[in-house]
């Protein structure tokens, strides 16, 4: 989608991805197919390329530090590098200043007694990286499941956190131009299955206070990290509208994708924008929204049909030509907008049902 946006603008885009299927290159004026850690394909971006951003939290911060050398690479390698492991991300929100959950660390057994007399259970134990979609954590209800969860998880590095008892989950997202001007977009609420992202509903329904500390929030851990580039912020809510951030991510976000449908500029375009200097685009709100993720699962007796969709005018359907339909596997998205969120998610539960029904 940055791909998209970016060429529509007017640039041309070189996609490295080591995935000969990759849906960006589809899109692009040329695909580097090579690992994110091939010093060829990293010296053709630095030397055919006037910037580089990422999509991926998971290219190593040290290719991104080899091209940094020669050409601006947008977000930093260093915040890459702290957004994607949880122990430094849970580290350097906290020196700011923030709140996230109660956690610990985690490196090896002689943590564990420690972690176990300040934890109370029930707890997650997440790996310190590599970590997406609910992927690599592990539900921990007394202290005698550490261990067993510590080995299941490969014996690396881990953080265990305390579990909350949400009220909701929202996010933000952000733009930060080098210059250090920000464009937040509307605070999203969002609700998971299974530590996957189901839907996202815009504008979040929380009190005014809580959604404006949020944007707050989200503003000072920009700042404070000299951020460039789109940023986005997740949090928890508890029950008494106390929030903590959960997770960042370096780049557009899941639940930024109905500004697609439902912004001045969407969250790609302000990747761009970043990325080449620019200021973010005004980011106001052009209707409600609800965002549902359509998971490979619908693919289960074949490709579903879209007519009930399509139908809607109101309604749109974004598939990422992902070539494999795997179970869990986010394939795309569909966006509902209007005037009223309540009567969206009606329609969007309505629809969402059409395409799991599919299924039986
Ligand atoms: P991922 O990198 O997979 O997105 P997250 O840490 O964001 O990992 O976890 C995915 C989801 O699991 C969260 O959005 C939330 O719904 C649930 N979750 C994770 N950690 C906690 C926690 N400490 N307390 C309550 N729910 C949690
Ligand atoms: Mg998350």
């Amino acid at each position: 989608m940055f791909t998209v946006a970016a060429r529509t603008m007017g640039y041309e885009v070189i996609v490295l991805d080591p995935d000969i299927n990759s849906p960006a290159a589809a899109f692009a004026s040329h695909h580097l197919c090579a690992a994110y850690d091939d010093e060829d394909a990293l010296a053709q971006l630095a030397s055919q390329c006037a910037a580089v951003t990422t999509e991926f939290e998971n290219v190593p911060a040290s290719s991104l530090q080899a091209i940094a050398e020669h050409i601006p690479v947008r977000p930093s390698a260093s915040a890459i590098r702290i957004a994607r492991d949880r122990i430094l991300e849970k580290r350097t929100i906290r020196d700011i200043g923030l709140d996230t959950v109660d956690y610990h660390v985690i490196k090896s057994e002689s943590d564990f007694k420690n972690a176990i007399e300040k934890i109370t259970f029930p707890a997650i134990l997440k790996t310190a990286t590599l970590g997406y979609d609910g992927k690599g954590q592990i539900v921990i209800s007394s202290s005698s499941e550490l261990e067993p969860a510590f080995q299941q998880l490969g014996a690396k590095p881990c953080v265990l956190e305390q579990r909350v008892d949400l009220a909701c989950e929202i996010s933000v997202v952000l733009a930060r131009s080098v210059c250090g001007h920000i464009e937040t977009f509307t605070v999203a609420e969002n609700w998971h299955e299974n530590g996957v992202l189901d839907m996202s509903i815009v504008p979040a329904r929380v009190e005014h206070e809580v959604s404006s500390q949020a944007e707050k929030m989200a503003r000072m851990l920009a700042e404070e990290l000299d951020y460039c580039g789109v940023l986005a912020v997740e949090f928890f809510v508890d029950k008494n509208n106390k929030l903590m951030i959960n997770e960042m991510a370096p780049r557009p976000h899941n639940s930024g994708h109905y500004t697609l449908n439902a912004c001045l500029t969407d969250q790609f375009q302000q990747q761009v924008r970043t990325l080449c200097g620019y200021r973010p685009g005004k980011t106001g709100l052009t209707s409600q929204a609800v965002m549902v993720n359509i998971l490979g699962d619908a693919w289960q007796h074949g490709t579903p049909s879209w007519d009930e969709l399509l139908k809607n005018p109101g309604t749109f359907l974004h598939l990422y030509g992902k070539k494999e339909p795997r179970t869990g596997r986010k394939m795309g998205h569909f966006c509902c907008v209007g005037e009223e969120r309540e009567e969206l998610l009606v329609q969007a539960e309505k629809l969402k049902k059409l395409l799991s029904s599919e299924k039986d």
